[in-house]
């Protein structure tokens, strides 16, 4: 029973809870003093505004109310218009419109909702009505607050690795495509990390995987310290992670590489109770102004110069180096030839 009560006696003072800002616009002195009493008395923080064009600069600022009561006639700009722009505008989060109005002509009703309102009220209306209506518009705004909570989780889920919490493969490659883009259009270089942690075979096998997962988990958290926080760390696989670093030649990309690895080899991972060495090699690719479509060739890359990490040995950073003479080789190959003859 006490409980039954409790629950009863919450939902009664919902509207009582918190001060939601409601956004007032009316003209007539009257009810404006009459709607700050009532909302008030509601609990809800009272905006008054005292035309159209106040109502709508009011809607204009970073903390703006999400629920409107907009009387129709008002100087300046009616509440019609208010409306239509709040809408135009497309505000995110949703702005819920009651529009009050004196008119009864059916025709006048559906231009008011034709422009976007989502209710409406005729003066003079009754108190009791004006307070259902306005926690019906509150209750559809909990509900787009949830709704969007739960888009945003979802676009989290669908781009982050849900282990490591850095972006998952996918995304870290379509950021990939978008910096080559932007590369290629302002002319700045781009560089690749292509990370692999070393034996990590070793530490699944001798401590299990639960301490496996943790390793990764630390792995994430301290590339993504010594990351910059434009620079874009994604899971690429199992130990194997893709840092995509906009702005860096092959110098700045090898420093970076080297900040990561100092990362690891400085101090051991605790996993699962137990202090470990955990090392890791880094392949490093780049190029200094991109063409469009050069991510699978930046890939391909680093992953060559991981590669020539692993065989050297582990824990190092290795840049890819081309077959394919530089200009720049090729000229001095050239002025020597010159000297020469
Ligand atoms: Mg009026």
């Amino acid at each position: 029973m006490e409980s039954i009560g409790a629950i009863q006696s919450a939902n009664l003072s919902s509207d009582l809870g918190q001060t939601m800002p409601v956004l007032v616009a009316e003209d007539n002195p009257v009810f404006q003093s009459m709607l700050r009493s009532m909302l008030t008395k509601w609990g809800y923080d009272a905006r008054i505004t005292k035309n159209g064009l106040e109502a709508w600069e009011a809607m204009q600022a970073a903390d703006a109310p999400r629920l409107a009561v907009l009387d129709w006639m008002m100087p300046y700009m009616d509440g019609v218009e208010v409306c239509r722009r709040i809408r135009t505008a497309a505000h995110e989060p949703y702005v819920y419109v009651l529009l009050l109005t004196a008119r009864t002509e059916s025709q006048d009703l559906v231009e008011g909702m034709e422009a976007g309102a989502d209710d409406y009220l005729t003066k003079p209306f009754n108190a009791q009505e004006l307070r259902v209506r306005l926690r019906a518009g509150r209750r559809i705004l909990d509900l787009q607050q949830q709704l969007m909570e739960a888009r945003e989780a979802l676009r989290v889920q669908a781009t982050h690795d849900a282990l490591t919490g850095l972006l998952n493969r996918g995304r870290v490659v379509e950021i990939l495509f978008a910096e080559i883009a932007r590369s290629a259009r302002e002319r700045r270089p781009l560089a690749v990390l292509m990370v692999d942690l070393d034996h990590f075979k070793q530490i699944n096998d001798t401590h299990g995987h639960q301490a496996g997962d943790a390793v990764l988990r630390e792995a994430a958290r301290r590339m993504q310290a010594v990351t910059r926080h434009y620079d874009s760390p994604g899971r690429y696989g199992g130990e194997e992670f893709l840092i995509v670093l906009p702005g860096c030649g092959a110098r700045d990309g090898y420093v970076q590489a080297e900040r990561i690895r100092e990362a690891f080899a400085r101090e051991p991972f605790a996993a699962g109770g137990e202090s470990m060495a955990v090392t890791c090699s880094i392949g490093v690719s780049s190029s200094d102004a991109c063409a469009d479509g050069e991510a699978c060739r930046l890939i391909r890359e680093a992953d060559e110069a991981l590669y020539d990490a692993k065989n050297r040995g582990r824990n190092r950073v290795a840049r890819f180096v081309s077959d394919q003479p530089s200009a720049e080789s090729l000229a001095l190959t050239k002025l020597a030839k010159f000297s020469e003859a």
